[in-house]
């Protein structure tokens, strides 16, 4: 891939989100910008239509957060960084998906600019931070709506990096709701060789009660243009205590899932990552059912 020199652009560094907002809806051509590393390598590489403004969150205060616990639920801004999520204590000890999901970026320089909003808002099926979030249920709070104004993660892409947002959309604050305490989750990923981009990920997150699980949350990405919920594999667990029938059972559920039909590119052939969806299901149910015969 040949690098090109960036296109000429307009680089508006607003004060407050209103700001940010009135830059975009002003401009006929803008984007927002957070950490800029996929919107300046896209505009690089020759995107059809490269934005003639830029609008940065930068320099506005106090986006650069995250709050809440697992009893209330979590809030992470839209100037937070990968590394920032990925170190932060909450993360780790009260939504471990989402810690987990995190690790698995292994450039520090890119988790150290780059955002966890910024992410998400590529909208790639590869995402491993989407992915965690889908299985988490986690919302996204767009700014300056008063009416619908929470968008849930799931709906969030419509295709393979398109997203429903529109061009004057903020992301204000990803949402992810409380978590039970019998809640047990995992990730897991495969990716060629550790700093590459995942071809495929898989996030668990089940609801317990008593040896049994009383409801399933399975998002896949990778294998589809969007990330998804495996319903069919979800309702195999549920009502079910947790055996290796079960889990089979879901797994075989997920690669049948008429989703399920996984791409062949420079990652991978289509029918490795199809083979490999039962086989990632079925190691992160396990993996979420050790963690709840232990808790
Ligand atoms: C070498 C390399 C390795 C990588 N490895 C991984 C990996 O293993 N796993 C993985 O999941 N990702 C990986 N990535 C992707 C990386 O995580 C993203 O490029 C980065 O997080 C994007 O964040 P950003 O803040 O730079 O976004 P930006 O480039 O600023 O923005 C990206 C897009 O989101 C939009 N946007 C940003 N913020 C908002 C907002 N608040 N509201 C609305 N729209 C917004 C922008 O307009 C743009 O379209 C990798 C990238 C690189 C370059």
């Amino acid at each position: 891939m040949l690098y090109r020199a960036l296109p000429e652009f307009d680089f508006v560094e607003p004060a407050s989100l209103e700001e940010a907002g009135e830059a975009l809806a002003s401009s006929p051509n803008a984007a927002v910008m957070a950490g800029g590393i996929s919107l300046l390598d896209a505009m690089k590489r020759g995107m059809a239509q490269p934005p003639t403004t830029i609008v940065s969150l930068k320099r506005i205060p106090g986006l650069r957060y995250i709050e809440g616990s697992r009893a209330g639920g979590m809030r992470i801004g839209p100037l937070t960084t990968i590394r920032d999520a990925e170190l932060s204590e909450t993360v780790k000890n009260e939504y471990p998906l989402l810690h987990d999901a995190l690790s698995n970026i292994h450039s520090v320089q890119v988790k150290t600019m780059g955002t966890v909003l910024g992410n998400v808002c590529v909208g790639t099926p590869a995402s491993d931070i989407l992915t965690a979030l889908v299985a988490l249920d986690a919302d996204l709070r767009l700014a300056g709506r008063d009416g619908d104004a929470l968008l849930p993660a799931a709906s969030l892409c419509q295709a393979a990096k398109r997203t429903c947002l529109a061009p004057t959309d903020i992301v204000e604050a990803i949402e992810i709701p409380a978590l039970p305490e019998r809640c047990c989750s995992a990730y897991c990923n495969l990716t060629r060789t550790l700093p590459d981009i995942s071809k495929l990920t898989v996030a668990v997150n089940l609801f317990m009660d008593g040896a049994g699980c009383r409801d399933a949350r399975i998002a896949i990405g990778a294998a589809a243009p969007v990330i998804y919920r495996a319903r069919a594999a979800e309702d195999a667990l549920k009502g079910v205590a947790l055996s290796a029938e079960s889990i089979a059972a879901s797994a075989e559920a997920a690669y049948n899932d008429p989703m399920t039909k996984p791409i062949t590119d420079m990652r991978s052939t289509g029918e490795y990552r199809k083979e490999m969806v039962r086989v990632l299901v079925r190691r992160a149910l396990e993996a979420a059912a050790a963690k709840a015969a232990k808790a």
